[in-house]
């Protein structure tokens, strides 16, 4: 059995009963949680299959930062992360990444599975930071920071 408990970026639980092998993080609106910035889940076929033969802790780094759910759209502008009006909202996208991190090494995680072109989650590529949907080269806050400590991060593309 698997329970995940996920507060807005103050709580985790976790019973994985005694499989505490092959964890990986996953991108939680990947897994079927509503928790992407318009309230709605992304939910990925791929995904759901290997939850047969692996144990995928979700995270959001964003409800993990202290966001709410919905929230305004983020991209990335270099190292810093702007809402679609302005707001910086830099601070959350880094607290949240923290957290997914401090979760990786709570549970000694290797690897993680996150979702493409996310400003937090993203692995390679991210929106541009203009909101005109131009992709670039970069990695997602969280992601960064999770590569940056060793571990590997793949995408749902990936699969
Ligand atoms: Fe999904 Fe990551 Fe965005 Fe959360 S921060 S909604 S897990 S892509």
């Amino acid at each position: 059995m698997i329970l995940v408990l996920v507060g807005q970026g103050r709580s985790l639980n976790i019973v994985v009963g005694n499989r505490f092998q092959n964890m990986k993080l996953c991108s939680a609106c990947l897994l079927g949680i509503a928790c992407r910035y318009d309230g709605k889940k992304k939910k990925n076929a791929k995904i759901i299959k290997l939850l047969k033969k692996e144990v995928l802790i979700p995270v959001c780094p964003e409800q993990l930062g202290g966001l709410s759910t919905p929230r305004e759209a983020s991209e990335k502008k270099g190292k810093k992360v702007f809402s679609k009006s302005g707001k910086n909202v830099t601070a959350n996208f880094e607290k949240g990444a923290e957290q997914v991190l401090q979760i990786a090494k709570t549970y000694n995680i290797k690897e993680a599975i996150l979702k493409q072109r996310s400003p937090s989650c993203g692995c390679g590529q991210v929106y541009s930071g203009d909101f005109t949907g131009t992709i670039i080269e970069s990695d997602g806050v969280a992601a960064a920071l999770l590569k940056k400590h060793g571990i590997k991060v793949i995408t749902e593309e990936d699969l």
